[in-house]
């Protein structure tokens, strides 16, 4: 039987990714981080968009395991983010906005490296992309081999980490989810999944709930359109 930990964080990404592993994988097992957002919204959604998953998809349904819930909240005590800290959303000197969480993907993948080694599973798989992005450089292809190539090191393992929406643009990720899952899909991460950095649940788009202003919003937005009309 062959077994999958998504990083699952209750966004547009990682549903896609979810449902990218449940096409491919016997098991899939899910992981999320409590690292101190300032919004709970994503958090909030984890376990709505799991439930409505189970019932839109009979075919999945059997193969979506535990769900996992780590707290990471050293990112918080360290701060100074737009994410975890009351602030606005600001480019900083060195050309990276301040929603740049320094380590965020690092400590994310270790700390599910670590929780797929306990759970015997060797395939981790999380919605980095280096299209379409806010120019993090932790979502980087280099970064992510460098960091397989290190957890494998360092636990004597043979974990892949996949990527599968490394070189999407927003708009192709919305295809895939059409691709994956049908209507049904692209309606359950319009409905249900938050990428908007306020965490805003209270205005409507036809992308889903959102600010509409903020860098996560446009960019899913613009995505969406594109994918609307080619
Ligand atoms: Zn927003």
């Amino acid at each position: 039987m062959s077994a999958a930990l998504v990083l699952f964080s209750g966004g547009q990404d990682s549903t896609t990714c979810l449902a990218w592993a449940l096409d491919r994988f016997d098991q899939v097992e899910t992981v999320g981080f409590d690292y101190g957002q300032r919004h709970m919204a994503e958090l909030a959604a984890r376990p709505r968009i799991l439930e409505r998953m189970r019932a839109l998809f009979p075919a999945w349904a059997p193969k979506m395991g535990a769900d996992h819930l780590l707290p990471l909240d050293v990112l918080k005590t360290i701060g100074g983010t737009a994410l975890t800290d009351e602030r606005a959303i600001a480019m900083g000197a060195n050309g990276l906005p301040n929603t740049f969480v320094p380590g965020r993907n690092i400590l994310f993948l270790t700390a599910a490296a670590a929780l797929a080694y306990r759970r015997g599973i060797a395939d981790l798989v999380g919605g980095m992309c280096e299209t379409d992005y806010s120019g993090y450089p932790d979502c980087r292809e280099s970064t992510i081999r460098a960091t397989e190539r290190a957890l494998n090191l360092g636990m004597e393992a043979s974990l892949r980490i996949h990527t599968p929406l490394m070189r999407a643009t927003k708009a192709e990720t919305w295809k895939l989810a059409e691709a994956l899952g049908g209507a049904a899909l692209v309606e359950l991460i319009v409905e249900d999944t938050v990428t908007c950095y306020e965490g805003d649940r209270a205005h409507r788009h036809d992308w889903g709930f959102g600010c509409g202003i903020c860098p996560a919003c446009d960019l899913r937005a613009k995505g969406f359109a594109k994918y609307r009309s080619p």
